[in-house]
């Protein structure tokens, strides 16, 4: 599989392979152009696709193919996460919720709830900030220590598992997981409850798409999550077990 690591080794040996010969005149000097190009539309790529696993390896499925996960992001909301976590209850589901700190802060109730529920509380970052992904490294890790301090005041425990904000993942959000010894997830099935389709678009791509051993990637946030799921539960829930916990 394609690595950042791997991709600069052979962008160096290349470079220099591609330097020689335009030097002596073998080739034309916009090779080295189009060689750059290559390089950056790949290091685009695996910031934007967290599932290539290009800059760190995230747990995107399950081992247990008779297995699906439903994961939530954004939380918790004092409205809409109880509501879910009553459906989840209905269907004997247990989620994983990787929640913003500055929200916990606030709802600290709720978060007490996912875990009295039997879901897993993941770390999403303080502030979920729209620049995250341009911290240096060390500011990165006082957003994902201080939500991890704050779930251990209420809840007694710190969180394993960290799901970068917008799934954008580069070099320094490697470091941030290896200094902070947390385990990356992201998912392969994103239900795209954020984005302009409709409810019924949604639902028939994954009664279509869907497939054992995935992790779902959904919203506690948004309102028609709720309802989506009232739809979709009785369904996965005859196909699949709902209880993995990773
Ligand atoms: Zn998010």
């Amino acid at each position: 599989m394609l690595s950042y690591r791997k991709i600069n080794l052979l962008f160096i040996a290349l470079i220099c392979f591609i330097l020689i010969l335009v030097l002596l005149k073998t080739i034309p000097l916009y090779f080295v152009f189009i060689l750059l190009f290559v390089y950056i539309s790949i290091l685009s790529y695996g910031v934007v696709f967290i599932k290539a696993n290009f800059y760190l390896n995230s747990i995107q499925k399950l081992k247990n193919k008779n297995q699906i996960l439903l994961s939530f992001d954004d939380g918790p909301d004092p409205a809409l996460t109880p509501l879910i976590l009553d459906l989840l209850d209905q269907y004997d589901a247990k989620a994983l919720f990787f929640i913003i700190g500055n929200r916990a802060e606030k709802f600290p109730a709720v978060i007490k709830e996912i875990q009295a529920r039997g879901h897993i509380i993941g770390n999403h970052s303080w502030s979920h900030h729209h620049y995250f992904d341009f911290f240096s490294v060390n500011k990165m890790i006082v957003e994902v220590e201080r939500t991890n301090e704050l779930l251990q005041q209420i809840l007694g425990e710190k969180p394993l598992y960290f799901r970068p904000p917008f799934g954008i993942t580069n070099p320094r959000i490697r470091r941030l997981v290896e200094k902070t010894g947390m385990k990356s997830v992201s998912w392969s099935f994103r239900s795209y409850d954020t984005k302009s389709r409709s409810n019924e678009r949604i639902i028939k791509k994954m009664r279509t798409d869907i497939k054992g051993g995935q992790i779902l990637l959904f919203h506690d946030t948004i309102p028609r999550t709720y309802q989506i799921l009232k739809e979709i539960l009785p369904y996965l829930c005859k196909k699949y077990n709902l209880k993995s916990k990773l």
